[in-house]
């Protein structure tokens, strides 16, 4: 597969490259595709933190075409993980659906760094989706007694299937994708309508609704940045 210079650029910038092979794959309903991962050394070279994503190439039409894709139940001692795709109509969610225990495709470890605020914060604000559930219920099992908040947009129902790791304590209030995104919009920056000083907000849903959160945060309420952790996960086109 040709290579393009993104991942000239990676190396370049330390990333470290490694082959994954399939172990097994299956259905999660119909929205998602759930794989698991012989990771090689990968774990035991990089570590693992919450919400610990990891760079794929994907063949696309003889094209390297490079996407994210985070770290589930990452085991150590095995080097195994599980990688959960949320299915649309892209290469990456194409080849999820088509892999086969024994296929193999190239991983990038370069940009993923998070570890949760010390002290650490007392409520957890969290926006995502299907794309970022995997994240989120990372989060969430890091979070020890903070509270969350989260809210996922959702396009399809069956993509409410998929478990949410919310604890007792925990708020979790699904919206429908509506309006290009509007409502998940809405609905947050009506809910959050004071700076919270304690809280750690995580915003990681599509480009134009995170760009849009993260401004009501920053500008509207004044949050100071080091308590927003954004970053959009996909994009609409
Ligand atoms: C740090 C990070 C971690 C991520 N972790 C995960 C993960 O664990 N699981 C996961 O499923 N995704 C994850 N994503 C999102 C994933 O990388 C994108 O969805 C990616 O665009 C999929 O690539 P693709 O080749 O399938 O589609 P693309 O070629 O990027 O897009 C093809 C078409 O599909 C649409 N599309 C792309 N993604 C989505 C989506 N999520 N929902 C609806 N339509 C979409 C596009 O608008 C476009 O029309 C993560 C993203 C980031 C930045």
């Amino acid at each position: 597969m040709k290579r393009n210079w993104e991942a000239l650029v990676l190396k370049a910038f330390g990333g470290r490259s490694f082959q994954l092979t399939v172990l097994d794959n299956e259905p999660v309903g119909d929205h998602y595709q759930r794989l698991l991962i012989d990771g090689g050394d990968l774990l035991q070279t990089c570590g693992v933190h919450p919400t610990m994503w990891i760079r794929l190439w994907f063949n696309n039409e003889g094209r390297s075409h490079q996407r994210a894709y985070t770290l589930v139940d990452p085991d150590a001692d095995s080097g195994h993980f599980y990688l959960v795709f949320a299915l649309h109509d892209g290469c990456a969610a194409r080849w999820a659906m088509s892999a086969r225990p024994g296929d193999t495709i190239e991983a990038t470890v370069q940009g993923s760094s998070f570890t949760l605020p010390d002290p650490a914060p007392a409520r957890l604000y969290l926006v995502g989706d299907a794309a970022s559930l995997p994240a989120i219920n990372s989060l969430l099992d890091a979070a020890g007694p903070a509270s969350a908040t989260a809210w996922l947009e959702y396009a399809h129902e069956g993509e409410q299937v998929l478990s949410l790791h919310t604890r007792p304590h925990d708020e979790a209030v699904w919206v429908p994708r509506r309006d290009n995104g509007s409502h998940l919009v809405d609905t947050v920056t009506a809910a959050l309508s004071a700076a919270d000083d304690e809280a750690l907000y995580w915003v990681t849903c599509e480009a134009a609704s995170t760009r849009s959160i993260v401004k009501h945060l920053r500008r509207r309420l004044g949050v100071d940045k080091e308590k927003v952790e954004a970053l959009a996960y996909w994009r609409a086109r």
